[in-house]
């Protein structure tokens, strides 16, 4: 297994030790997934402390909804512009904090300063508009206002994309933010917002949370009537109690939740393009994605080739720290990720799948490594048809027809992203439009974009983030009834 490059790792530590952390009384340690090293602690703040930081937030907030959309353009600017001249830095603490390859965490990096960059932009656009009632008289104003004090809580797997695609609109719309980070992975969060005032956005207007206790934090602020928002990225478990308690003051919620994204190889696809695109949607972030390829569906024709073809990419795929050179499957967040993925996989096998490949499994010490795996003619039972995998396991069924495969497809309470590999256009539009997700890649593995609304249908979310959608999230529409009285027109 390779190890880190001892030069990235020293250059990743001093990212860590240059980051202006707080203190507290209490305590809670940030380790190192490739190698269970502690990394940094934090303050475990209490839900009195977390409420203390509303009030801040609320009354920066106050002060921020003043300013003109131009002034708040020219904050995010500034931030897009500083998080790119520290992008090697925060790829290094991404990669340190959450595991993943240094090539994606700068992926990562670049997709995440996108949300920022775009969202300046879209703090110009004209919000309001102008509407004549039918009968003619009266004249309709409507306005778009900041919906008020969000609070946002994001997950471990993209720790700096997370945020960037909510904070940047809640700013952007003239909002201020509470923001809790997964306890795993919180000093991405903290170097982000550090650049965010030194950019010039007001210190008070982003209070980040460092916690371990996401349930006290959640019961006391969503139930604060300063609190007029939530936005959360994470399970669905946990999302459906947040929007529990979103209903005690009603605030508007947006939830990205869980997926079980289907993926779907046509006859007619093109096999190297099916091969990258799908290795891609498996193996990005080591399968660790909301919009991970989960069943990956292979139409009879193809089926041979393409199995071979992926294995042999999954057998080749060189697993180590992320910080080690040539990596492109790092450790998964924990040990009980890695129990949970073999759990799922011995499932499967025992019903009946074919285990194709599973490299070795690597004794990491204290890091939690899975090998990619292929398994194929995974039967519809197997839990991991049903259950997100989040781990590098691509499991394959075989199909025969369309028809029959969009039923297959579609027979789950998730409905985030769907994939699709056809060379026929009306093939992919029409599966596409039979698809019940809420975004859909045709003949690419990757189809998130600062720009497009990502979100999805059924239990995988409500709302969407990115795009012009992102931003209204964070706005609330009023209209204004201006009385007119006829006068005399001269024409
Ligand atoms: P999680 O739901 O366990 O945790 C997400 C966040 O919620 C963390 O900050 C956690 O501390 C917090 N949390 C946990 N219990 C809470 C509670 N009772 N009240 C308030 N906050 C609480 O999810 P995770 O394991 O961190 O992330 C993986 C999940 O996130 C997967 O299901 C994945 O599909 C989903 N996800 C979705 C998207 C999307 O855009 N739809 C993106 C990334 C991840």
């Amino acid at each position: 297994m390779v190890q880190a490059d001892p030069q990235m790792l020293a250059a990743a530590e001093t990212v860590v030790s240059s980051l202006n952390l707080p203190r507290g009384s209490s305590e809670f340690g940030i380790y190192n997934p490739a190698d269970g090293r502690l990394l940094a602690t934090l303050p475990d703040l209490t839900p009195q402390e977390a409420l203390d930081a509303v009030g801040q937030a609320d009354e920066a907030g106050r002060r921020w909804a003043c300013r003109t959309a131009r002034e708040r353009a020219d904050a995010l600017h500034a931030w897009y512009e500083l998080i790119t001249h520290s992008a090697e830095q925060i790829a290094l603490l991404i990669t340190l904090e959450m595991g993943k390859p240094l090539k994606e965490s700068r992926a990562e990096v670049s997709y995440a300063s996108d949300f920022v960059r775009w969202y300046a932009e879209e703090a110009l656009r004209p919000a309001g508009s102008f509407r004549d009632a039918p009968d003619g008289a009266p004249t309709l104003m409507v306005r778009r206002a900041p919906i008020g004090l969000a609070v946002l809580i994001t997950p471990w797997n993209f720790p700096l994309a997370m945020a960037t695609r909510k904070i940047a609109p809640a700013l952007a719309a003239g909002c201020p933010v509470v923001i809790k980070p997964s306890e795993l992975t919180p000093l991405t969060t903290f170097m982000a917002v550090g650049l965010a005032r030194q950019a010039g956005v007001p210190a008070e207007l982003i209070q980040v949370i460092s916690t371990t206790d996401a349930a006290g934090f959640s019961e006391a602020l969503l139930t604060d009537s300063r609190v007029r928002k939530i936005s959360f990225t994470g399970s669905t478990r946990v999302g459906k109690i947040l929007l529990r308690l979103a209903s005690e003051q009603v605030l508007r919620p947006s939830m990205e939740l869980g997926g079980n994204a289907p993926l779907i190889v046509f006859d007619d696809a093109d096999l190297d393009r099916a091969i990258e695109g799908t290795y891609a949607a498996k193996m990005r972030n080591g399968g660790q994605s909301c919009i991970a390829a989960n069943r990956i569906y292979v139409q009879d024709g193809i089926a041979e080739a393409f199995v071979e073809g992926l294995t042999e990419k999954m057998r080749d795929v060189v697993m180590g720290d992320g910080l080690g050179p040539g990596v492109g499957l790092a450790p998964l967040i924990s040990h009980q990720a890695v129990s949970s993925v073999g759990r799922l996989v011995e499932d499967a096998v025992q019903r009946g799948a074919s285990l194709l490949t599973r490299g070795e499994v690597i004794d990491g010490g204290e890091g939690s490594y899975f090998p990619a795996t292929v398994l194929d003619h995974v039967p519809a039972e197997a839990e991991l048809a049903s259950t997100e995998i989040f781990g590098p396991v691509a499991a394959i069924q075989r199909f025969t027809d369309e028809a029959e495969v969009v039923q297959r497809a579609n027979a789950t309470e998730f409905g985030l992203a769907g994939y699709v590999f056809t060379e026929n256009l009306d093939r992919a539009l029409n599966v596409a439009d039979s698809l019940q997700t809420g975004l859909v890649g045709i003949n690419q593995g990757v189809p998130s974009n600062a720009a497009a609304p990502f979100g999805g249908l059924k239990q995988s979310g409500l709302g969407r983030e990115g795009g012009g959608e992102g931003l209204e999230e964070y706005q609330e529409t009023r209209f204004y009834n201006v009385a007119r009285r006829e006068t005399e027109r001269g024409n």
